[in-house]
């Protein structure tokens, strides 16, 4: 576990708990996208987006942008505690007989705040670590780019990591 919640609840399989900041930001660092799931009443949001991520005095930060509106951002303003879920996508480990199919994968799972980022500093360097993490971050970011999106951070209170190789 790492992250910082109190207790958290423990992973069945322990033994496919992946531990240790390098191990873990490695297994980040393969995902192509992360899902945010919002409380938006009664009901749930999940949305994939494209991340960059960051780790802050120890803990972990991911960054994503997106249009001004929706219903992503009304939910960012309204409900910011969030789960979020990252995986680098399954691959099948085939078995004797289909009982014993079985998938690999590796996945992060955990919990946080979302926060939106004002001041044009701040959403200029959330907007970097989203384009350096897809390798697109040469060129400066124009000020119009900066005004055209919503950038928006999520801190992590709690980050559990498990792989299936
Ligand atoms: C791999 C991946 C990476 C992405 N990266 C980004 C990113 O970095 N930034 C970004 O803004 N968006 C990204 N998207 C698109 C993102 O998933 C949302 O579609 C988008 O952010 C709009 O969200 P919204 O809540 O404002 O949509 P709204 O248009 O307000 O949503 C209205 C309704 O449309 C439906 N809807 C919205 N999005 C989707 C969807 N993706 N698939 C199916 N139904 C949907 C839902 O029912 C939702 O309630 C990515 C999508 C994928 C699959």
């Amino acid at each position: 576990m790492t992250g910082g919640a109190e207790r958290p609840e423990p992973l069945r399989r322990g033994d496919r708990e992946i531990v240790g900041d390098a191990a873990v930001e490695a297994v980040i660092r393969r995902c192509a996208c992360c899902r945010l799931g919002f409380r938006d009443g009664d009901q749930v949001y999940i949305v994939p987006l494209s991340f960059g991520y960051q780790r802050e005095g120890g803990r972990h930060t991911f960054y994503f942008h997106g249009a001004r509106q929706g219903r992503k951002l009304r939910l960012i303003r309204e409900s910011p505690r969030v789960g979020f879920e990252l995986d680098t996508g399954g691959a099948l480990i085939p078995g004797r007989d289909p009982c014993s199919v079985s998938m690999g994968y590796e996945s992060v799972i955990g919990t946080g705040v979302v926060r939106l980022l004002e001041s044009p500093e701040e959403k200029r360097r959330g907007l970097e670590e989203i384009l350096r993490r897809y390798g697109q971050a040469e060129a400066p970011l124009p000020e119009e780019a900066l005004e055209k999106v919503s950038v928006f951070r999520l801190d992590v209170e709690e980050l559990r990591c498990k792989a299936r190789r």
